[in-house]
């Protein structure tokens, strides 16, 4: 059973590769890996994916996978040796891929010269270092420095004045997704959308490969946050991913970006992951600040399904200390009743014209009134089990699912924990089983009230069904 209902994402790199701290921080409460496409070669994501895989197998617990597309990250290229850029400098900036230096900062984009004009920013390193667009020439352009710093290789670079004209899903994410797609990963996530027809074009390339995968839309450019009704038509989830788009907002936009993302996230039956920085000073020390405490607590209170570790966990010193640190961060704020509240307030399921919503709807009232132990959802997609969770029942929800692909796509669903069931042909044996097996799994101690939603006859792909059962050992 899920020991904390909103879920944790963490991701994956060479600090937490190892089977030990693998193994640590799904004993501490991971429920989903992110293995972002970004940094690695193809060989580590696969050596890491297998690991991933047989570690959730040895420790019983199942563990969902999410590739995270690099999109259009553009980097300036690699440098010799890091030097320094003042004030006032006119420094020459060009697309390219040879080494950057002192006399020309090259970046790897090639439409540079056509989307940037005079005036428009560049921003260095999550924005600390700002260029200013002075003229263009032929080769490249002449930008201002409005604010110096060091310039090392690779850094990220945010253009959040110009018209980025390349597509985010690139040659190298089509190529990255088919190899995520025959690993066998459960979402993917897609970096720097701007519009839906990215998301439209991202899920055509899959049907046509064949594939079905959930896709989380990340919130990073402010043309998303504006496309953000048409995006959530589109995509399963998506991401508000706090890093790059407090760089290319204003950072005082964010909280409240992150508010309203999640409010029609939720009332769309979309899952909504908050990202980054969420344990930002746990990358050196063991106990994080008080003001990153507060944040985690606040994206739960705010209603996400979920929240992520990026650096923390991937390149951190205490992987495992901050998986354990946010775990208990949203337990501690999810014990309060008041928090239920917070969550009703402003996070409401819109009432939708089908019979799986009315079932769901109509289970978590029941299980509410009557105090039940456990909300059962029997599902074969996973649908109903999310629009139980959207209606954030007070009650612990379980799903039963004979898909294991489902089962893992389930895990990152806010308060469901999700188990393996076969398929049966009629009702009455699914729900025979779903006894048994709570039993065997020690769910069931005493005498327990149950409210089990489900298809009858099962199988057929529809929730019409809802049965309340007493069941003891
Ligand atoms: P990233 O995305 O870690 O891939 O940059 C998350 C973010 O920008 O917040
Ligand atoms: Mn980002």
């Amino acid at each position: 059973m899920t020991r904390h209902r909103t879920k944790i994402l963490c991701t994956i790199g060479p600090a937490s590769e190892h089977p030990k701290t693998i193994r640590a921080m799904l004993r501490g409460g991971m429920d989903g890996a992110r293995l972002n496409f970004s940094h690695g070669s193809r060989q580590w994501h696969a050596s890491v994916y297998n690991r991933l895989r047989d570690l959730s197998t040895e420790t019983n617990s199942p563990l969902c996978i999410l590739q995270d597309l690099q999109g259009i990250k553009i980097r300036i290229t690699d440098v010799e040796s890091p030097f320094r850029l003042n004030r006032g400098e006119v420094v020459r900036v060009a697309p390219g891929t040879e080494r950057t230096s002192h006399q020309c900062i090259v970046i790897d984009y090639p439409h540079l010269l056509k989307d940037l004009k005079r005036g428009d920013r560049i921003l260095i390193d999550d924005g600390l270092i700002t260029l200013v667009v002075r003229d263009k020439g032929a080769g490249g352009l002449r930008a201002v420095v409005k604010e110096g710093g060091i310039i090392s290789s690779r850094k990220g670079v945010n253009l959040p004045d110009s018209r980025v004209s390349l597509s985010p899903f690139t040659d190298k994410d089509r190529e990255d997704l088919e190899f995520g797609l025959s690993l066998g990963v459960d979402y993917v996530a897609l970096s720097f959308v701007r519009s839906h027809r990215e998301v439209k074009a991202l899920k055509e390339w899959m049907a046509g490969r064949g594939h079905q995968l959930p896709v989380i839309a990340k919130i990073e450019r402010p043309e998303a946050v504006s496309d953000i009704d048409r995006i959530l038509d589109l995509s399963e989830g998506i991401m508000v991913a706090r890093g790059d788009l407090g760089v290319e907002m204003p950072p005082e936009e964010v909280p409240l970006i992150q508010k309203e993302l999640i409010i029609k996230a939720n009332s769309r039956g979309r899952l909504v992951i908050t990202a980054t920085q969420m344990l930002e000073s746990m990358k050196e020390h063991t106990r994080p600040t008080r003001a990153e405490v507060t944040d985690v607590a606040n994206a739960v209170l705010d209603g996400s399904d979920v929240l992520m570790l990026s650096a923390e966990t991937s390149a951190g010193r205490y992987p495992v200390q901050a998986v354990k640190m946010m775990q208990r961060i949203i337990s501690a704020t999810e014990k309060r009743p008041a928090v239920r509240e917070n969550l009703f307030r402003h996070n409401m399921l819109q009432k939708r014209d089908d019979m799986s919503f009315a079932v769901a709807d109509a289970a978590v009232r029941a299980a509410e009134d009557i105090r039940a132990s456990y909300i059962v959802a029997l599902t074969e997609s996973g649908y109903t089990a999310m629009l139980i969770s959207k209606l954030r029942p007070s009650v612990p929800v379980i799903a039963f699912t004979p898909e294991e692909r489902v089962l893992r796509v389930m895990r990152l669903f806010w308060g469901v924990s999700p188990f393996m069931m076969e398929r049966k042909a009629h009702w009455d044996e699914m729900v025979s089983e779903v006894v048994e097996l709570m039993r065997q799994r020690g769910l069931i101690r005493r005498t327990e009230t149950l409210v089990i939603v489900g298809g009858d006859p099962p199988g057929m792909g529809m929730t019409n069904i809802m049965k309340i059962i007493r069941a003891g050992v």
